[in-house]
């Protein structure tokens, strides 16, 4: 089957052909359909989060937000068959630790990160293998495409369980979004579906212009603001009530806590880059002096997908919107380098494999 493999980090993915996989007993082959490409794999392209032990290692496949249909199924496999239409999540669970079996298989204690791990071999190619299938796969209602799905992608499903499940957003909240790439964007336009007054920043005014497109009733744009929180501040007369770092550099994760109110809550759903290796430095003294919350997200637990599907299915989540272009395999390469000067807008979809 054809694959793009990671060759060396930051060098063109090479595409080949290598050997397609088989069912291990309790596994399923997924013949991808469709698969989005996000900063997430940027950052395992260029090497990074070794901090976390997650360097991806050379001869990887990258690919973590694939759709598609089930081709083979493992001897053990029960309630998953040929030809379901399913999604992946990102980061699948074993099934059996303590926190999958209270629902949070998006952080299972031992959490499989689909495409950055040798085990786990991700979806730039034209067909993956899916660990304790029963647990990890999510069948995908009528009316939900695999490119749909490919758009949601991890974008969607981490903002959505960051801002409806993690963090407490309610009808009028103010709800600021510091970073509108994929992540930021999705956070946007689920933030304003769940009733919220929405605040974008970023440093592009393409990108704020998206946002507003999704629902953002007003836009910062960083390059142009000396007091990033300052202007959030006056904007929300006071703070906002809930604010988002959908980046992972030190500057969005600590304006994003000096935008907040007293009792704010803060969701850092970035990972941070080389730059700051998971230490940022923040006020505390001013957090516990206004009883400011922080809140780390990852990811959302397969078993709460369908609150997302209904959504989409009734037209309040439309993530075509945020689907910029669909691809081939050999154009992930070109997508990835336009990364690193944050050059693209919305997301790309690889629908040719
Ligand atoms: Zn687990
Ligand atoms: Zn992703």
């Amino acid at each position: 089957m054809r694959a793009a493999v990671l060759e060396e980090h930051g060098e063109p993915l090479s595409i080949e052909d290598v050997d397609a996989p088989d069912p291990d007993p309790e596994g399923a082959v997924v013949e991808v359909e469709a698969c989005g490409v996000c900063r997430s794999d940027w950052h395992g392209w260029q090497g990074d989060w070794e901090w976390l032990d997650l360097e991806t290692p050379i001869g990887q496949i990258l690919g973590h937000e694939p759709a598609g249909r089930v081709v083979a199924v493992g001897d053990e496999v029960e309630s998953v068959s040929e030809g379901d239409h399913v999604a992946v999540p990102f980061n699948l669970g074993d099934g059996s630790c303590r926190r999958c079996q209270r629902g949070h298989s998006n952080i299972c204690e031992n959490v499989m990160p689909l495409g950055f791990v040798e085990q786990v071999q991700g979806a730039f190619a034209e067909e993956l293998h899916v660990p304790v299938a029963d647990h990890n796969l999510v069948q995908l209602p009528d009316g939900v495409s695999s490119v749909d799905m490919a758009g949601l992608g991890c974008r969607f499903m981490t903002s959505f369980h960051a801002l409806a499940h993690r963090a407490d957003v309610g009808a009028g909240d103010w709800v600021a979004v510091h970073g509108c790439g994929g992540v930021g964007l999705s956070a946007v336009h689920i933030a304003d579906a769940l009733g919220a007054n929405v605040i974008a920043v970023d440093l592009t005014d393409d990108k704020l212009e998206k946002a507003r497109e999704l629902g953002a009733v007003e836009g910062v744009n960083a390059a142009d603001v000396e007091d990033v929180p300052g202007e959030v501040q006056a904007i929300t007369d006071g703070g906002a009530n809930v604010s988002m770092d959908a980046l992972g550099i030190a500057t969005t994760c600590q304006n994003s806590v000096l935008s907040l109110d007293a009792h704010g809550q803060h969701i850092q759903v970035g990972l941070t880059t080389q730059e700051e290796q998971g230490m940022v430095h923040l006020p505390t003294d001013a957090m516990t002096m206004q009883e400011i919350e922080f809140i780390g997200s990852l990811g959302m637990p397969p078993t709460r997908y369908d609150e997302i599907f209904r959504m989409v299915s009734t037209g309040k989540l439309e993530p075509e919107k945020v689907v910029s272009e669909t691809i081939g395999l050999e154009d992930v390469s070109d997508k990835l380098a336009a990364m690193t000067d944050y050059e693209t807008v919305g997301i790309p979809v690889i629908d040719e494999f």
